[in-house]
């Protein structure tokens, strides 16, 4: 647990447990009284076939655990709570959920059910997330509110209005000044009074990685003169009662506090500015930014790390607020914030296996078929070859290193004009790796092949660098032997992970039993990324045809277990992922079977074999399965 800082990033959900795997704790630090729960056992009876009594899914998996998700929203809630009533703050803390983190339609209706209590919102930054969280709220508190962002068309605008229309709590926040003519113009087409936010574009400049959006040369929002502009034209059309809400939002992961405050004291003056025009104001929203400690080293100079608690972002936020407010002398207005990695990071944990490593014992100088190998040198190779020789009884080993690449060289040449063969290529190559392994300067870092493809699970290490803690789920009590980085199943040379949290270029990894888990019957060796939850799912792709992974949803359970899964999604299938490219898998299957009745009917049972194991292959999941899991192989066979 030491070496992989479980500690840190972990707590207080994730632990390691006298069994050596890692054990979750889904409410936090207090169990309520249950266990704590094994994720290997989780891992296990998920992916185990039925006969086993699993449920057999593929494969890689994400289980997900909705008590934590339940705790981060309280947790937020309460801290917000807490620093509202220790400062005599006179209004309330109302958060929203940011969709676009994770639209998972169980993740939504969660968060939903488990803060409709506390009149937790959503946020929407497009029409279909406006349209899901427009459905799920029907179900939710009815002060909750619906903020609606991102960049607007007439289409987008009238659905909000008509979500008003429906009693739900729907702000319009202006992103840009042109939405204000679509939203006077539809509301009074559909006699709707809209309430209406804007996003402010302020000075306050978050310099890491997710502040881009930031400052006045940001992607969004208004500047001070189109605040203006904005407040003059609704006092034209008599509608300065419906600007209700000031949203900002300076970038994700807002490494510390005092940019927090200066962000939120200046975006408290625009709201008291406002308030001073006339416009009706209730709500700051301060959007998201509420960081993760994805390496637990709580620095603040790092975009993966951030050095404060949820207790201190509420308590800065509020006493920002408070004390511009109470200079000014305006009420305070009710505080939202849109954290949304915050919320559902911790919640679930991407699990795959490594299927095979990269060796690193030397070849044997026996089976290096080095016979007959002189005589097919050139003269320049065999100086080079009687020079490393040389060397070599002489104990020089730098020299040896350079004589043994200089042969390798000679022999390519030789090679692509012809007069080596591919045996004689192979040997030098073995030589070589036998010289550098002896030696001790070979590169001791192994490769883990892993059941898994980058770009659909893990989008933004492939895409920004960001890293996660991924650690093996068990086998803890074992001192890993060995160092390893990871590569995926794409045929792409960006599908690996090669940076790791702590600053690490490899991962401590034990080695593997057998062949690992897919093609040998031995010990699956299991690897889980952990604070994923926010983004991945959201922004994973298709590449080389790899969809998402197989999803269990699991809680606490009384039971001899201590967890019961109360859902189990395989990921999509060949078929599916298929269709997502506009294919059509059920002509392609009819098409494969037709020439399988033309080619390879013998007159026995042999095609029906076929027909049916390609009916199969469509219906599995890309990644690799254990065993042969389509009859093709018993034709093939
Ligand atoms: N609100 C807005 C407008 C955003 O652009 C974002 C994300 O960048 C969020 C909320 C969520 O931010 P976070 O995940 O950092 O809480």
């Amino acid at each position: 647990a030491l070496l992989y800082r479980v500690d840190g990033w972990g707590a207080p959900y994730f632990t390691v447990n006298s069994n050596g795997n890692v054990s979750v704790r889904p409410h936090g630090v207090d169990t309520l009284g249950h266990q704590e729960i094994d994720l290997l056992k989780v891992v296990k009876k998920a992916s185990d076939p039925k006969s086993k009594g699993g449920l057999g899914l593929q494969m890689p998996l994400v289980v997900r655990f909705p008590d934590v998700l339940k705790n981060r929203l309280e947790s937020l809630q309460s801290s917000f709570d807490f620093a509202i009533q220790s400062q005599g703050y006179e209004a309330h803390y109302q958060g929203v959920y940011p969709v676009k983190c994770n639209q998972d339609k169980f993740v939504v209706e969660d968060i939903v059910k488990f803060g409709s209590s506390f009149r937790f919102g959503l946020e929407a930054g497009s029409k279909p997330e406006l349209l899901l969280a427009m459905s799920c709220l029907c179900k939710g508190s009815s002060e909750a509110l619906l903020v609606c962002n991102g960049f607007k068309d007439v289409e987008y605008i009238s659905l909000a209005i008509v979500a008003r229309k429906l009693h739900l709590n729907t702000v319009i926040v202006l992103e840009q000044e042109e939405e204000l003519d679509v939203v006077i113009k539809v509301s009074k087409e559909l006699g709707v009074r809209p309430v209406i936010g804007m996003r402010a574009k302020l000075r306050t400049k978050h310099a890491g990685h997710f502040g881009s959006t930031s400052g006045e040369k940001g992607k969004f929002g208004l500047t001070t003169t189109q605040i203006l502009r904005v407040v003059k034209k609704l006092q034209q059309y008599e509608m300065l009662d419906c600007l209700q809400l000031l949203h900002f939002h300076i970038g994700s992961q807002i490494p510390s506090t005092s940019l927090l405050a200066d962000g939120v004291g200046e975006a408290a003056q625009i709201y008291c500015e406002l308030v001073r025009f006339g416009a009706c104001m209730k709500v700051i929203d301060i959007g998201g930014g509420l960081g993760i400690d994805y390496d637990g080293s709580k620095s603040q100079d790092s975009d993966i790390s951030v050095g404060y608690s949820l207790q201190e972002y509420a308590s800065t936020v509020v006493e920002s607020v408070r004390l511009v407010c109470n200079r000014k002398g305006v009420k305070h207005p009710v505080i939202c914030s849109e954290s949304g990695r915050a919320l559902v990071s911790h919640h679930s944990i991407l699990v795959f296996e490594a299927v095979s490593a990269s060796s690193h014992v030397p070849p044997q100088m026996s089976s290096l078929g080095l016979q007959y190998f002189e005589e097919t040198l050139t003269d320049d190779a065999l100086a080079e070859y009687r020079n490393l020789s040389a060397a070599a009884v002489r104990g020089e080993y730098d020299n040896c290193l350079l004589f043994a690449e200089q042969l390798k060289q000679r022999c390519i040449e030789q090679f692509k004009d012809g007069s080596l063969e591919m045996e004689h290529l192979a040997a030098v190559d073995g030589l070589c790796e036998f010289v550098s392994k002896a030696i001790g300067v070979s590169d001791p870092i192994l490769t883990y092949h892993v059941n898994l493809s980058v770009f659909t699970s893990i989008p933004d290490f492939w895409g920004i660098g960001q890293l996660f803690p991924i650690i093996p789920i068990h086998r803890l009590d074992e001192r890993p032997a060995v160092r390893g980085t990871l590569s995926d199943l794409t045929c792409d040379s960006d599908g690996k992970i090669d940076k790791f949290i702590g600053g690490e270029s490899s991962l401590p990894l034990h080695e593997l039993e057998g062949n690992g888990g897919v093609n040998g019957d031995s010990a699956p060796y299991y690897l889980g990324m952990f604070l994923g939850g926010a983004y991945q799912e959201a922004l994973g792709g298709f590449h080389n045809l790899f969809g998402g992974p197989s999803v269990v949803r699991v809680s606490q359970s009384d039971g001899p277990h201590s967890f019961a899964v109360t859902s189990a999604v395989p990921g999509p299938s060949c078929g599916d992922v298929l269709r997502v490219m506009q294919h059509e898998p059920e002509l392609m299957f009819q098409t494969l079977k037709h020439r399988v009745e033309e080619y390879a009917d013998d007159g026995g049972n042999s095609s029906m074999v076929l027909t049916d194991g390609l009916a199969c292959c469509f219906n599995n999941m890309p990644y690799l399965a254990a065993g042969a899991s389509c009859s093709l192989t018993a034709v093939t066979a």
